[in-house]
């Protein structure tokens, strides 16, 4: 398992975190992707699904390729949790190799919620996660105790909630259900970095303190700053680059507050 306190599986050498529950993490780190994007693909009986295969990397879809052939199975689906690229840019590649189709069919397309994609006696069911972005799913395993969370919850930080596609009420709803599909005795799958362990009191702490975020920033807000502004005192170390990233949850934040508060003056 990939956990906190252990170094990531190298790009290429895939990692089965539970019986047939596998994860290869893509070769595209950066600043933006942390190590790289998680790429998981659930086989058994044969079959196989392959979930956000991430970017358009030949090398990246062999090894998927190898997973799913050494477990002698085929890609009988190509699934994303949400559009963005670096999730999505290898489903037309992948499902031309398998001829297998991609859920969702089209770009920004949602997948149903309680769609269910059961591999072998594996279930899974889609449940509707967004925040992040508005297109968010996770898939829940409930058999396994595992959630594959997408970019709606990950280890270490607040994932990115980008702004005004994805808004901060979203992203609270979902992590309230997520922590109420789960018990601490199950782990998330997240779309990057380590797994997550105890996932319930983690979304707990994680909501406590983007609430202790949106407190600062109200404050802020009420001295009349700019996001710009409540971003670089915020954050005063960050390039421009990640500013602006910065800038966008700032906005989801003083958006969230215009939709709850509207009594401030
Ligand atoms: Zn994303």
């Amino acid at each position: 398992m990939w956990d906190i306190d252990t170094s990531p599986p190298a790009p290429g050498e895939p990692l089965e975190v539970a019986p047939g529950v596998h994860l290869v993490l893509a070769p595209n780190a950066n600043a933006w992707t942390f190590e790289g994007t998680n790429t998981w693909i659930l086989t058994r009986a044969g079959d196989a699904i392959v979930v956000d295969p991430g970017p358009d990397d030949p090398a990246h879809l062999d090894v998927i390729d190898a997973v799913v052939k050494s477990a002698r199975a085929r890609v009988r689906e190509v699934v994303l949790t949400h559009h963005h690229g670096d999730h999505s840019q290898a489903a037309r590649p992948l499902a031309a190799r398998w001829k297998a189709p991609i859920n969702p069919r089209v770009q920004r397309g949602i997948v149903a919620e309680g769609t269910r994609f059961d591999v072998g006696t594996l279930e899974a069911r889609s449940m509707r996660t967004p925040g992040h972005t508005s297109d968010g799913i996770s898939l829940v395993l409930p058999t396994e105790r595992l959630v594959l969370t997408g970019d709606t919850v990950i280890a270490r930080v607040n994932s990115y909630i980008g702004h005004p596609d994805g808004t901060l009420s979203d992203m609270l709803g979902s992590m309230q259900r997520l922590a109420q599909v789960a018990d601490d005795d199950w782990t998330f799958l997240p779309g990057h970095g380590p797994v997550v362990r105890e996932p319930r009191r983690y979304v707990a702490d994680r909501t406590s303190d983007r609430m202790r975020r949106v407190e600062q920033v109200a404050a802020h807000a009420h001295r009349g700053w700019s996001s710009a502004e409540i971003a670089r005192n915020l954050h005063p170390r960050l390039d421009e680059r990640r500013l602006r990233a910065a800038q966008a949850s700032i906005e989801a934040i003083l958006h969230y507050l215009d939709v709850h508060t509207p009594e401030r003056t």
